[in-house]
């Protein structure tokens, strides 16, 4: 799997998400696909205000952009970038592969989602194009299918990953009941959120994810 287009060019991850918060199950992914693609970085892209979530309030973008810092500091291959964010307005992933591409022209992208995200990907928007930019990677995750969804040209890869049955929106549920958040995220993500009193009052859950 390194290097299966043969460019020689750098290779650059790319892990979009909420991140509200992140959790081990975004830092198995992407460190898995690091690791079997050889790519020489990954950057998590949180989101500015994501469209599918409309229906919820999402934590603040810089609460959600520094857990995200906290988390992968620690790691070489990790960076996390504040396009989405500092572009502002509702998030597309067609505007954080246009800006990435733009942004690094020496370098391959791939584009890792979740099961449940990759299975929706037909109707993001401009999705002809978003499979020009970037090779697609879905990796497993527990509770969902993981299924090519008839990307144009085989543009997607599917990579089974260490199942971590982990979700943000069980952990944002547990910090308001109480019940321990330890080992699902990173110690120090655990600290922020105590610092920062996230999650201790959500509304009552809306059964998305
Ligand atoms: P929420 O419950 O708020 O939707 P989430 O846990 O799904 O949060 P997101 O920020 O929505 O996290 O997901 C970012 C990306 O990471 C998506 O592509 C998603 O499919 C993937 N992902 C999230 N959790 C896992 C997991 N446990 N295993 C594999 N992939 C995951
Ligand atoms: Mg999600």
């Amino acid at each position: 799997m390194r290097d299966p287009i043969g460019t020689g060019k750098r290779r650059l991850g790319v892990m979009g998400g909420t991140f509200d918060p992140v959790h081990h199950g975004h830092l198995v992914a992407a460190s898995e696909v690091a690791a079997r693609f050889g790519l020489d970085e990954v950057v998590f892209v949180p989101t500015g205000q994501p469209w599918q979530k409309e229906h919820r309030q999402v934590s603040a973008a810089e609460d959600r952009y520094l857990m995200t810092v906290i988390a992968t500091a620690s790691n070489p291959q990790f960076s996390v970038s504040r396009i989405d964010i500092d572009r502002g307005g509702k998030t597309y992933t067609i505007d954080t592969l246009r800006d990435l591409r733009a942004a690094n022209e020496d370098a391959d992208l791939f584009f890792i989602t979740g099961a449940d995200a990759l299975a929706q990907i037909l109707g993001w928007r401009d999705a002809a194009e978003l499979f020009s930019l970037a090779h697609f990677i879905g990796v497993t995750r527990p509770g969902h299918h993981l299924a090519d969804p008839g990307l144009p040209g085989g543009g997607v890869s599917l990579v089974e990953v260490p199942a971590l049955a982990i979700s943000s929106t069980d952990c944002r549920e547990r910090v308001a009941r109480g019940d321990p958040v330890w080992y699902l995220v990173p110690d120090g993500v655990v600290r922020y959120i105590n610092k920062r009193h996230l999650y201790r009052d959500l509304p009552p859950a809306d059964g998305t994810g």
